[in-house]
């Protein structure tokens, strides 16, 4: 047993060296640091961390098989439940969840449940172990959208026998896993790697397939798939409405981090065009906002992140303002921008901001920005990024007559992905909004077993 308080420390890259470049910031655990690590587990009879995972992966289980240096089989215990360990090693809020609820965490560190896993999943396809293909049952399902929602979904479906095509509407698979979250969080060969996995298993992979647009769901069922699951995510960026958002130099972080991202606009000698900011403002406090900012620090601009509410607030994991802190990034809490200024072409040269205080608590329970009276500021800025959230895109509900949707363009679904038309499920972000990658993959499993009992009750 160790009794050490502290997690085993994660190998990372410096900040000076990482703030240069797009490589992995966290650089995983090998076999020595991976067993140092699990003998901190208690293996605990109540289990309370496997309660605080969406998925219920039997966490003390496959601690246990990397104690006994049995990586495949706590690689196998982990696929149970989770069809992306690899990503969700990396990407999943565990001090949120599992490891929130970890004992350890009393006196202490929890144990790094995150890191173990990231670490089997990674030994696990260096290995190579190939996928057994399941015996094809005949049957077809479409599935439109390949985020975790989809993928899990479609994996979920082709183990059971189901001939399963994902169309995507962009021309690479893997949602926000590909085009959002930045290499240097979660590299794209992983990612490829789970897509790899799904094709291995008979999937079939579509890209630039747009439902509502390229096609429909009547047609999906005209050429005989006899269920459609939609993990569409919320994609479309929200914006503040203030005067000059309009201006050349504005981006929303999706179409920011899409273009360095997806369309490798970081690479030396890219096409794709970006802007090279020198002075960039990311306003918002998610974990979006961060990959933004720690995104633009690495393109080459000194970054002010711009928080309407106080540090304690800050939605983003305090893991990645730690690292954005640590890359050179500024905070510039209880302030809103209220105009965006420009030069007579239209280019931004800067935000002008409110300050805020805390008024009583919202509808979110967080107490309410509210702006002080005068005072202001103005940051400097050739490049603001707009990190506010995202909803649903409408585009399906326009085009699909009678699929049910809420307030805010989400598709309607009961907790298994059933929506108002026969044979057609939802799941992920685009029937919660904009949630997390271990979310959206819980409930496209539960939409392939909803999918699977449809089908064999047809
Ligand atoms: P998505 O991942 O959005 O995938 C939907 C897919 O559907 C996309 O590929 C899209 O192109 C496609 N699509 C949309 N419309 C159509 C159409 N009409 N036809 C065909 N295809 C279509 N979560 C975490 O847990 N941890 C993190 O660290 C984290 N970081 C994030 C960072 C960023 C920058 C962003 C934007 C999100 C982050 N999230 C994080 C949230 C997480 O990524 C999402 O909750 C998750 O990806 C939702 O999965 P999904 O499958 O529902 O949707
Ligand atoms: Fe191990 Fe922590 Fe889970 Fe107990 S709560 S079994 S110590 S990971």
């Amino acid at each position: 047993m160790n009794l050490s308080p502290n997690k085993t420390p994660m190998p990372v890259q410096p900040p000076e060296e990482r703030r240069k470049n797009f490589g992995e910031v966290a650089l995983g655990y090998g076999e020595a640091q991976a067993m140092e690590e699990a003998a901190r587990c208690l293996s605990c009879k109540g289990r309370p961390c496997v309660g605080g995972c969406p998925v219920g992966t039997d966490i003390p289980g496959f601690i246990a098989l990397i104690k006994e240096g049995k990586f495949e089989e706590a690689y196998e215990t982990i696929s149970r439940t989770s069809c992306l360990p690899a990503v969700c090693g990396r990407v999943c809020p565990q001090e949120n969840q599992c490891e929130k609820y970890c004992v350890r965490g009393k006196k202490g560190e929890p144990v790094g449940i995150g890191a173990l896993e990231r670490f089997v999943a990674d030994l696990h396809a260096e290995r190579g172990v190939p996928a057994e293909k399941p015996q094809p049952n005949g049957r077809r399902v479409a599935v439109v959208g390949s985020g975790p929602a989809g993928l899990s979904c479609a994996g979920e479906l082709a183990k059971r026998g189901y001939e399963v095509t994902v169309f995507e509407a962009l021309h690479v698979a893997g949602g926000v896993l590909t085009y959002g979250i930045p290499e240097f969080r979660l590299p794209k060969k992983i990612v490829a790697r789970e897509v790899e996995a799904l094709r291995a298993l008979g999937v079939k992979i579509e890209t630039n397939a747009v439902a509502g647009k390229t096609f429909g769901i009547a047609e999906l069922k005209a050429e005989g798939f006899e269920a459609v699951f939609l993990g569409t995510g919320a994609g479309l960026p929200k914006f503040m409405g203030i005067k000059g958002e309009n201006a050349k130099g504005v981006f929303s972080a999706n179409e920011y981090l899409t273009r360095v991202n997806l369309m490798k606009a970081y690479e030396e000698g890219s096409e794709t065009p970006v802007c090279r900011a020198k002075k960039a403002v990311v306003v918002g406090g998610g974990n979006v906002a961060m990959d933004a900012a720690r995104t633009a620090v690495r393109m080459g601009a000194e970054v002010t992140v711009v928080y309407r509410r106080s540090r304690a607030e800050l939605p983003a994991r305090g893991e990645e303002v730690r690292h954005a802190e640590e890359e050179g990034v500024c905070f510039r809490l209880l302030a809103n921008p209220t105009e965006i200024l420009t030069d007579g072409e239209e280019n931004v040269i800067g935000v002008k901001c409110a300050e805020m205080t805390l008024g009583e608590p919202d509808a979110s329970g967080r107490r309410r920005p509210v702006e002080k009276e005068g005072g202001g500021f103005v940051l400097e800025a050739d490049c603001v990024i707009m990190a506010l959230g995202t909803s649903p895109n409408p585009l399906l509900k326009r085009a699909e007559e009678g699929l049910s949707t809420g307030p805010r363009g989400e598709i309607a679904a009961d907790g298994e992905g059933r929506t108002s038309l026969d044979g057609v499920f939802a799941g992920g972000d685009a029937v919660t909004g904009s949630a997390t990658v271990i979310l959206a993959m819980g409930a496209g499993k539960r939409a392939a077993r909803a999918i699977d009992e449809y089908l064999q009750n047809k």
